[in-house]
């Protein structure tokens, strides 16, 4: 029963799309475009290292000069001007690279930030594909549910019903221990393998089988009640001696090792010392005298257990012993 939803594929979104080509495209796109945005990051990672260096360089580079021209102003000696120049013209090289850098970075910058949207864009468009698919693919997956609920139900409730049919008619069977074992297997299938398995709406199936079911049990309880009392009625209306001989002797004689009557299945009572020799309920006889040595015997014996004499209906009985 678990095994059968793989008799479906899998229902995914991708084929409720209304044009997959373009979806496919789309995917390509944005794999590619991420691809490139990947590579600007790294770009542009290294061209900030690169201007971070020479912004430093140029920092340094410029206060050494600072210094320098400090120190040469105190001094005021006219022999170190070429030198002046020199270091000024090192400084304006230094600033430009640092420009130069910095220029480089922006436009990374920039095209990683365009790369970005791009990305977001197509990832929205996406989105929107899949969102449009959204109620097919919820149809879709409530149909599969139910097709697989059917072929649940279609491999239990012939099961069941079968079950039904063999509990009703073939109750009085010679097989009926071998039928018994099937119904207890269709119920056990029908209960314990179908109902774990019921998709949402599978509440009322089950409400609906209950209903069903408690309805053809009670038919049957009121009928055995019915059959019971009127064969009771039937009972009550007969003689002892005809009640007593309708009575299967060995089940009699269970009956009374348990201290109940054959008969009405009521208590055996009895006040005092007396002896219970009759059901005080229905006055069904239960224990009598031998005919041919007066010992007190259950009424259902075949035979007298002291002397071995015959104990059938028609031979003679003693009056029982005071
Ligand atoms: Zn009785
Ligand atoms: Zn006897």
């Amino acid at each position: 029963m678990a095994d059968l939803p793989r008799l479906e594929h899998r229902v995914s979104i991708e084929q409720h799309v209304a044009s997959p080509q373009a979806l496919q495209a789309l995917r390509t796109e944005v794999e590619q475009r991420e691809r490139e945005q990947r590579d600007v990051a790294a770009r542009a990672g290294q061209a900030r290292l690169a201007h971070t260096s020479a912004r430093n360089a140029y920092a340094s580079a410029r206060t050494g000069f600072d210094n320098w021209l400090a120190t040469r102003t105190a001094t005021t000696d006219p022999a170190q001007d070429p030198e002046v120049l020199r270091r000024t013209r090192e400084l304006d090289l230094l600033e430009a690279k640092r420009r130069e850098t910095q220029v480089a970075l922006e436009s990374l910058d920039r095209e990683m930030l365009d790369s970005t949207q791009r990305v977001a864009a197509l990832r929205e468009r996406e989105s929107a594909m899949l969102d449009d698919a959204r109620p097919a693919l919820q149809r879709a997956r409530f149909w599969q549910e139910l097709r697989v609920f059917g072929a649940r139900l279609a491999v239990t409730l012939p099961l069941l019903v079968l079950a039904g049919w063999f509990w009703a008619r073939k109750r009085r069977s010679d097989y009926w221990p071998l039928y018994r074992g099937f119904v207890l297997f269709a119920a056990f299938t029908f209960f314990f393998e179908l109902v774990p398995y019921l998709p949402s709406y599978g509440g009322y199936v089950r409400y609906a089988v209950g209903v069903v079911v408690t309805a053809i049990v009670g038919h049957y309880v009121i009928k055995a009640m019915r059959r019971y009392l009127a064969q009771r009625q039937a009972v009550a209306s007969q003689t002892e001696a005809q009640r007593r001989g309708a009575l299967d002797a060995d089940a009699a004689l269970k009956k009374l090792a348990a201290n109940v009557c054959p008969g009405c299945e009521r208590p055996v009572l009895t006040t005092g010392q007396a002896a219970a020799n009759f059901c005080v309920h229905c006055g069904l006889k239960l224990f009598d005298a031998c005919g041919a040595c007066q010992t007190r015997k259950n009424a259902f014996f075949h035979y007298c257990p002291s002397c071995g004499s015959s104990a059938d209906a028609d031979a003679p009985t003693a009056p029982l012993p005071a």
